[in-house]
C-alpha cells in the first residue's frame, strides 16, 4: 500500500447534521491539504453513515466510509443489530474488536470472529483491533490495528501514546504472524506525534479517536506529514 491511511473513529459523537457540517468544512480545506500520499477513512455512527456516504459520493470528496461495528449475525430477528448486508450499502470497512466493545459490551474473541465472517461475506473489509502482539487474529484479516488500551485517550486517566520503539516491536511481531496484513497504530495520535508514528517501520496508517472530531485538528493531522 503506497498511501498511508488515516482512519477516524468518531465513536458515539456527532449527529447526521454535524457529520455533514464536518465534511463540508473538510471539503473546503481539502484542496490545500497534501493528500497525494494519504487516504482517509471515516467511521461515523450508524445514524450518520448514509448521510456521510451520499455526501462524499455527490460532492466527489474522496473519503471512504466505514462502520464502527457490525452484527455477528446475518439479516433476521436480531433487534437493534445492523448487519453486513445493510452496511454494505454505505461502507467499505467495519471496525471490529475495539477495546471499548470488549470492555463495555463484553465482546469476546468468538464475537469478533463472527463479525469478521459477516463483514467478509458482504465484501466489507474488517479493520481489526488487537490490544497486544499476542491477541488472536481471525483468518483473512488484512487490516490490523495495534491499539494498547493504555493509549486510548478516553480510556484511562494518564493515557499516553505508546513508545515508538514499542510500536515497532509489536508491529514486527504482528508482521511475522500476519505477513500479508497492513498494520496500523491507534491510541492518543494527534497532530504533534502523527508524523513520527507514520515513519515508524511497518506502520501503514493510524486510527484516531479524539483528535479526529474537530475539522481543524483533523486537518492539522493531514497537514503534518
Ligand atoms: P484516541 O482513541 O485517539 O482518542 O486515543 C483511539 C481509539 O480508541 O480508536
Amino acid at each position: 500500500m503506497d498511501k498511508k491511511r488515516i482512519i477516524a473513529n468518531w465513536k458515539s459523537n456527532k449527529t447526521a447534521e454535524e457529520t455533514i457540517l464536518f465534511l463540508d468544512s473538510l471539503a473546503a480545506a481539502w484542496i490545500e491539504l497534501p493528500m497525494q500520499n494519504k487516504e482517509v477513512i471515516i467511521l461515523p455512527s450508524y445514524t450518520s453513515l448514509s448521510a456521510a456516504y451520499v455526501y462524499c459520493e455527490t460532492e466527489g470528496l474522496p473519503i471512504k466510509i466505514g462502520s464502527q461495528n457490525i452484527s455477528s449475525n446475518e439479516e433476521g430477528a436480531f433487534t437493534g443489530e445492523v448487519n453486513g448486508r445493510q452496511l454494505a450499502e454505505f461502507c467499505k470497512f467495519a471496525l471490529i474488536n475495539h477495546s471499548e466493545r470488549r470492555r463495555y459490551n463484553h465482546e469476546t474473541d468468538q464475537d469478533a470472529r463472527s463479525k469478521v465472517l459477516q463483514a467478509l461475506a458482504n465484501s466489507i473489509t474488517p479493520i481489526y483491533c488487537v490490544q497486544d502482539e499476542n491477541a488472536a487474529v481471525p483468518d483473512n484479516v488484512s487490516e490490523i490495528v495495534y491499539e494498547p488500551p493504555s493509549a486510548i485517550s478516553t480510556f484511562e486517566s494518564g493515557a499516553h501514546v505508546d513508545d515508538l520503539s514499542n510500536i515497532e516491536r509489536v508491529l514486527s511481531v504482528l508482521k511475522g504472524r500476519c505477513p500479508y496484513a497492513n498494520l496500523y497504530y491507534g491510541g492518543s495520535v494527534n497532530p504533534q506525534n502523527v508524523a513520527k508514528i507514520m515513519n515508524t517501520p511497518h506502520v501503514s496508517g493510524v486510527l484516531i479517536g479524539g483528535s479526529s472530531l474537530s475539522v481543524e485538528e483533523f486537518a492539522d493531522i493531514l497537514q503534518a506529514f
